[in-house]
């Protein structure tokens, strides 16, 4: 019997909930609308490190031709610096294979790139969600503007502060960090001509700083971390004090690091929020996916990248769903594949902010280099190579001999 298409609504259209729209209407082909609270799209100035295992899920998606025009390639390797300018080490940059480098993007062009890539008319800005309310049969969303919905499958793609994960699951709230991220962007042309095209990382005691190229090399991304007992909740308007900032990186640090800090005039502040991985991402027609589903320290530059993972897998597990009534099952095959992986890398993406920061036992800066620099194979084989759409294809093939197996 043929069945109506399945309705998602995807709450949130930051990075991951685009992906997950494209997924599900390119590879699932179901019918999808994505509500965004803001009122209108697009991120401002700042960037994203685009790694290997994330491109092999755009060009499963049909999009990395048009990511690749306007991303940033690296002239080789990162570097990890210390505070007085020694070279410390190599920043994977590469998976395996070659094949795949990571890619500097900036938010902006790299959220123009995904709206343009769905169906017109997917998305619905100025909808803020206010509550869920899901029964067996179906999904009803309330918005802050009056309006209501009803969808057979919700996915909540709605960050940190997510409030799909809460009308779901009761949950402790994510934790502050106790660091702060100034972020913002550059131009190229106002750096010396013999910038290095990579990415640069400076490890120093409790602070660190890296930079690297975005939009085709004409600017580079910025972040510098530094310690604040002043916890913000993460937020584009919190406009950061470019003075603090140089004061922060004092006579100490790399005279380099300091010359490209003297040329910032504008910077934004961000609160760096963590948690500990979720019990369950999914309860019946309601999942979760990116940031709502596992925060995570920004420091092995993962959230969007496994955002992009989990948007892929799940259209995968979706493909096979035979009609609405299949949802629920679904998504628990879904969060199956996803949630071990995503696990360890909010524990790795920990470990590496101590160690960039020069924390704990890594105080002891023989050790934190001997660390860094063995990071490099983790990094390579079980970040980059990752094809999770290979995974989640192998985990539905799998589900489907079963079942052929159990009804022959
Ligand atoms: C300093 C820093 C550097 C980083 N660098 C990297 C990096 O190099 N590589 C990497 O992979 N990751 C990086 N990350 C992590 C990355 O930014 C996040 O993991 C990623 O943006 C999460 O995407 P998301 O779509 O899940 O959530 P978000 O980007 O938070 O998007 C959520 C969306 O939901 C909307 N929303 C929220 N609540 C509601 C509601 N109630 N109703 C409707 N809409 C709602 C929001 O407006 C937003 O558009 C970095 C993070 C930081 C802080």
């Amino acid at each position: 019997m043929a069945h109506r298409p399945i309705r998602v609504a995807v709450v949130g259209a930051g990075l991951g909930g685009l992906a997950a729209a494209i997924g599900l209407q390119r590879v699932a082909d179901v019918e999808v609308t994505v509500f965004e609270q803001a009122g209108q799209l697009g991120e401002i100035g700042a960037g994203v490190g685009l790694a290997p295992n994330g491109q092999r899920v755009l060009n499963r998606l049909g999009v990395l031709d048009d990511i690749r025009r306007v991303g940033a390639t690296y002239d080789g390797p990162g570097r990890y610096i210390d505070t007085d300018g020694r070279l410390v080490g190599e920043v994977p940059w590469a998976d395996s294979s070659g094949q795949y480098q990571t890619l500097g993007m900036h938010r902006a062009d790299f959220v123009d790139v995904m709206v343009r890539a769905l169906a017109p008319e997917t998305i619905r800005v100025g909808h803020r969600l206010t509550a869920i309310d899901a029964s067996d049969a179906d999904v009803r969303l309330m918005f802050q503007n009056g309006e209501s919905s009803v969808f057979d499958a919700v996915v909540g793609a709605d960050g940190t502060h997510s409030v799909v994960r809460e009308s779901m699951i009761r949950t402790e709230d994510p934790v502050y960090s106790g660091f702060i991220a100034y972020r913002g962007v550059l131009d190229a042309k106002n750096l010396p001509a013999d910038w290095p095209m990579r990415n640069q990382i400076w490890m120093g005691m409790r602070k660190h700083f890296m930079c690297y190229p975005i939009r085709q090399r004409e600017q580079f991304n910025f972040v510098g971390f530094v310690p604040s007992s002043r916890p913000l909740r993460e937020s584009w308007s919190a406009r950061g004090d470019v003075d603090e900032l140089v004061a922060e990186f004092g006579p100490e640090w790399d005279p380099n690091l300091r010359d490209f800090i003297s040329r910032i005039d504008e910077t934004f502040w961000w609160g760096l929020y963590d948690r500990e991985p979720l019990r369950s991402w999914s309860r019946g027609r309601v999942t979760l996916l990116g940031d709502a589903a596992h925060t995570m320290l920004p420091h092995a530059g993962q959230g969007v990248n496994q955002a992009l993972e989990d948007a892929v897998a799940l259209a995968i597990v979706l493909r096979e769903a035979n009609g609405p009534a299949a949802v629920s099952e679904a998504f628990r095959r879904y969060a199956a594949v996803r949630m071990q992986r995503t696990a360890i890398l909010q524990a790795s993406s920990r470990r590496s902010g101590t160690q960039l920061a020069s924390q704990a036992e890594f105080e002891n800066l023989g050790k934190r280099d001997a660390e860094v620099r063995a990071g490099r194979d983790f990094r390579r084989s079980f970040v980059f190579d990752y094809d999770a759409a290979a995974v989640a294809d192998k985990t539905v093939n799998r589900m489907r001999h079963q079942q052929e197996g159990g009804s022959s």
